[in-house]
């Protein structure tokens, strides 16, 4: 599940006081909902976790349920959910409602702090307040971890011919397949269409390769290329994957 690489969305934010930091933390969770929405990522929970190594207050994981993951969260019914990490060994309720919890196992994908003063004091990080007196600033933390997105996104997106990207990460959004590309009339068509969907700012491949039509069609679908574009001496036909 976890790559040898660790590509990490980073993001701080620095306030004059703790209300507009929070205020702004509410406004990245709706940015990060957002994000996992248009990846199209199901199942991806925003638990209570650790503060880790990091410090700080209301440390919040996005987690994706996963068998494959490195990670267990406890999910209670009320809505709330934890990394099992921070709740006491053998918990069985939730100690919120006192309903029983569930354990699944999940991908992190993302974490979010309220740092508030934790580096500011050490580091005597400080800014002229209105009164003219020195305060420390109050900070937030925003992570992503790109590469385990990749993983979860692959889990969920998938057939047996390979995986089936979200439109909004694809590498293109089209493939254009011209199935021979020794017939003239196919080609100036195929040519076409390609130029006009550049034109539009679509996000579009042409495989003017001269392989054989099942060598394209197959290699599309490994790529993962959600929409084909098949021009034939048939017409133009559209499969969507
Ligand atoms: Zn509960």
């Amino acid at each position: 599940m976890r790559g040898r690489e660790f590509t990490m969305k980073d993001a701080y934010s620095f306030h004059a006081t703790e209300k507009c930091m929070e205020e702004y933390y509410k406004k990245m969770q709706g940015a990060y909902a957002r994000i996992f929405k248009n990846l199209e990522l199901k199942n991806v929970l925003h638990v209570t976790s650790d503060n880790g190594t990091m410090g700080g207050r209301d440390s919040r994981e996005y987690m994706c349920i996963s068998d494959n993951g490195m990670d267990d969260i406890a999910i209670c019914g009320c809505g709330l959910a934890w990394n099992a990490e921070v709740l006491p060994a053998n918990t069985k309720e939730c100690p919120a409602c006192k309903k029983p919890i569930k354990i699944e196992r999940a991908n992190e994908l993302g974490h979010i702090y309220c740092l508030c003063q934790r580096y500011s004091k050490p580091l005597n990080l400080t800014f002229i307040n209105e009164s003219g007196k020195q305060q420390l600033i109050e900070m937030a933390t925003f992570g992503i971890g790109v590469d385990r997105i990749v993983v979860s996104i692959i889990e969920q997106h998938h057939d047996d011919r390979g995986i089936k990207w979200p439109e909004n990460i694809a590498p293109y959004k089209y493939n254009i397949i011209t199935l021979n590309m020794d017939d003239e009339n196919l080609v100036k068509q195929s040519q076409k269409l390609y130029d006009e969907m550049l034109a539009r700012g679509e996000s579009v491949l042409w495989d003017d390769r001269n392989l054989s039509a099942g060598v394209k069609l197959k290699d599309s679908d490994l790529i993962g290329i959600p929409n084909k574009i098949v021009i034939s001496n048939k017409g133009v036909s559209h499969e969507k994957r």
